[in-house]
């Protein structure tokens, strides 16, 4: 047992001999809070992401993904050139995650795998980071993603002092297309919805999820109220105007859009990200009530 006891006892030291990059990093305000070891690539990094020489937060984000689950979790990362290992460690209790990264570029890890070239094997690394947060019909992003990354968008409009919106949208009657032409050609309608949602979003700033079936959450970044129901407005239309699998059908379909905005986040709000979607959704509710085919609006003092 004794023997067990010490080679459970691993240092500071020993763990350095293993791993280039030992850091603590806060994966909700993407800090890089105490970088352990000297291999930093700029002496000035402050985000996380800043190791990877990347200007955005990571899309795969595992840091965030441990601390979410609050389980060990790994993946290889392919970067500048270099492939690396990254393992993260959670500490719930002080909402920060232990990185262990290392460059495997040299260990060979990958030699003869199957009979793959390299090439072929880092690009499935490449795929599989993406497909992870990923839905596969459309593209657009995942609930996994949307739950990786909502506590970093409002601690970063938290702390800028800028709004944020979540918008829920839904294909009104979509069990008819189903019905009348059948769950293929309604996969395609599904698809065709999406990207025209994607044609009315900034490429850095707003990201897209596919919800469930046919309902999708639209996030916003700094938007006034008034441009922000001009912009799904439109999206509205878009739809509505849009003739769906027009090579062999011509079906018409509209949509329903609720919208919750808020451009005062306030410290309490920083863990209220499901409320902020619960928000969209009860707004949703009110515009299928309405009508459908509508946007509303959720005002904090009751939808009405
Ligand atoms: P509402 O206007 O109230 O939203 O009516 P609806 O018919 O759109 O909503 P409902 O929830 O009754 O039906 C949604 C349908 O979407 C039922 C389900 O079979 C279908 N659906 C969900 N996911 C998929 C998918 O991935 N592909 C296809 N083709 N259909 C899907
Ligand atoms: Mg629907
Ligand atoms: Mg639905």
């Amino acid at each position: 047992m004794d023997r067990h006891k010490d080679s459970r006892e691993l240092n500071v030291e020993l763990i350095e001999k293993i791993y280039d990059v030992i850091r603590y990093v806060n994966p909700i305000v993407k800090s890089d809070d105490d970088q352990i070891t000297d291999f930093k690539i700029n002496e000035s990094d402050t985000h996380c992401y800043s190791f990877w020489q990347s200007n955005e937060v990571c899309k795969n984000c595992i840091s965030m993904r441990a601390l979410n689950e609050n389980k060990v979790t790994m993946k290889f990362e392919y970067s500048c050139g270099k492939l690396f290992m990254v393992t993260a460690v959670p500490e719930k209790e002080n909402n920060r995650v232990l990185e262990l990264i290392r460059d495997v570029s040299n260990d060979h890890l990958l030699d003869n795998i199957d009979g793959l070239s390299e090439d072929l094997i880092i690009d499935k690394i490449v795929k599989l980071n993406k497909e992870i947060i990923t839905d596969p019909l459309t593209g657009l992003y995942n609930r996994r993603f949307l739950d990786e990354r909502m506590p970093f968008e409002i601690a970063k409009a938290y702390a800028n002092k800028l709004s944020i919106s979540v918008i829920m949208g839904d294909i009104d009657h979509f069990k008819d297309v189903n019905d009348n032409y059948g769950h293929v050609v309604g996969d395609q309608v599904i698809k065709e919805f999406s990207d025209l949602l994607m044609l009315a979003i900034r490429d850095y700033d707003d990201w897209i999820v596919r919800f469930g079936g046919e309902e999708f959450l639209i996030f916003l970044f700094a938007i006034d109220k008034e441009n922000l129901i001009k912009r799904i407005e439109k999206i509205r239309e878009n739809v509505e105007s849009h003739v769906f699998c027009s090579d062999e059908y011509a079906i018409k379909v509209t949509a329903s859009f609720g919208i919750y905005t808020n451009s005062e986040i306030k410290k309490d709000d920083l863990d209220k990200g499901l409320q902020f979607i619960h928000f969209a959704d009860e707004a949703l509710y009110l515009a299928k009530e309405n009508g459908r085919n509508r946007c509303e609006l959720y005002k904090l003092d009751g939808i009405n």
